[in-house]
């Protein structure tokens, strides 16, 4: 039998194993890299000082803006020639987000990914099919060297038509489907479309990433083509994709607290909340070498479940939520800060304020970005002589620094 990947000790072993990880990330980051460093003298503490987990709140937060700011190398904990692999994904501010893993880094997220799919039943006798938009990239690696892990077959990422994907799916066997709940629901209709019946298909299940599903479009999906649905929840930008994932319970997700510890605060203030208080999820690797990350703003919204779980998993529980608490939205697992793409369209248009609303539409498939712009005599001033090419370079420009895609279209002002 396959060595299991879900880890089995007591609590009180899981809780020492955390500590002694943290506090040699802690003394790692302290020793490598400067910032951590500066922070830590700042506060007048020594990694020493930390002596339990809830010490960890003692800490500064850190968050995306620190990303960009140490960008590309200056949070990497180690020497540039241990790491192996340079993950690059659009970030969130002017520049790409980075993150970096060695050797043992990378293992350790084969096994992650690895215990998301075992966690969904899946085995080394399952077709797994992975199918992620390109700002997704990263996490299509990371699943098909999951599923490998796992001694199943993998389908990696490829850009197929939609018409081809589901042709893959049926003659290929695929027992298992990773993707967006986007493509997830395109998928179901243009099967339904196409007079292709789900009896026909030999999908099993589907691992749904990049965004929390609401109950009602799980029930669909399950419904509709006799699959079980399974969330993973992970970062698009750093470190990876199945941070936490769902078990045979389906009520809430088991974080990898063994490697990445989790915390929740209130956003405005920063405080620790209880468990089964909804706040913001800040993370802290635990094993990372190349890249780690101290009390982690994610800005997304989480509560902590304290109830043991029904499968007798050690790995804590946390109920993800939809709402942000950081103004982004999420489109096809990249987060888009709404006031940057405000910013973005107010100097593309060069006028003061557009007028416009921003909403999550879909389109082919794929969620995209969707700016409804009010018409404005503005747009038609001497120096605006087409129209349409301007919004086609405004979509550009757009599109270029959030890293979607973006559609914009005009509409009357409203009275
Ligand atoms: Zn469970």
């Amino acid at each position: 039998m396959a060595e299991r990947m879900i880890p089995e000790m007591s609590l009180d072993e899981k809780e020492q194993l955390k500590l002694e990880r943290l506090q040699s990330t802690l003394n790692r980051a302290y020793k490598n890299v400067p910032f951590h460093r500066s922070r830590f003298e700042d506060m007048g503490i020594l990694p020493q000082d930390i002596v339990s987990l809830a010490n960890l709140s003692q800490l500064p937060f850190m968050d995306r803006s620190h990303l960009g700011t140490h960008y590309p190398y200056g949070l990497f904990a180690v020497p540039l020639r241990d790491i192996v692999r340079i993950h690059t994904a659009p970030g969130t501010g002017a520049n790409p987000s980075i993150s970096g893993y060695t050797k043992a880094d990378l293992l350790i997220w084969k096994n992650l990914v690895a215990r998301s799919y075992e966690a969904a039943g899946v085995t080394d006798m399952d077709i797994i099919q992975i199918h992620l938009p390109p700002g997704l990239a990263n996490w299509g690696r990371d699943y098909k060297d999951g599923g490998e892990t796992l001694g199943a077959g993998v389908i990696p990422n490829s850009t197929l038509s939609l018409s081809k994907t589901l042709m893959v799916l049926r003659d290929y066997k695929t027992t298992t489907l990773v993707t967006t709940p986007a493509f997830a629901t395109t998928l179901t209709t243009h099967l339904f479309d196409t007079q292709c019946h789900p009896s026909e298909l030999n999908l099993k299940r589907i691992i749904l990433v990049g965004e929390p599903v609401e109950k009602k479009q799980i029930r669909n999906l399950s419904d509709r083509l006799y699959v079980d649905v399974w969330q993973n929840y992970g970062l698009s930008e750093i470190p990876g994709p199945a941070i936490a994932h769902e078990c045979t319970g389906h009520n809430g997700l088991h974080i990898n607290d063994d490697h990445i510890l989790p915390e929740i605060v209130d956003p405005a203030t920063g405080r620790p909340l209880s468990p089964g208080q909804k706040g913001e999820l800040v993370l802290t690797t635990l094993s990372a070498r190349a890249f780690p990350l101290i009390r982690f703003r994610t800005g997304d919204t989480a509560s902590i479940l304290s109830d043991p779980c029904n499968c007798s998993c050690c790995l804590q529980k946390i109920q993800w939520d939809k709402e942000r608490t950081d103004g982004m939205m999420i489109i096809s697992g990249i987060k888009v800060g709404l006031d940057r793409v405000r910013q973005s369209l107010q100097s593309a248009l060069k006028l003061d304020r557009p007028d416009c609303s921003i909403k999550r539409i879909l389109q082919g498939g794929t969620d995209i970005l969707g700016v409804s712009l009010v018409m404005d005599d503005r747009f038609f001033s001497d120096e605006i002589k087409d129209l349409e090419k301007l919004m086609a370079q405004t979509e550009a420009t757009l599109a270029e620094q959030t890293g979607v895609t973006v559609k914009i279209s005009l509409i009357q002002k409203r009275n």
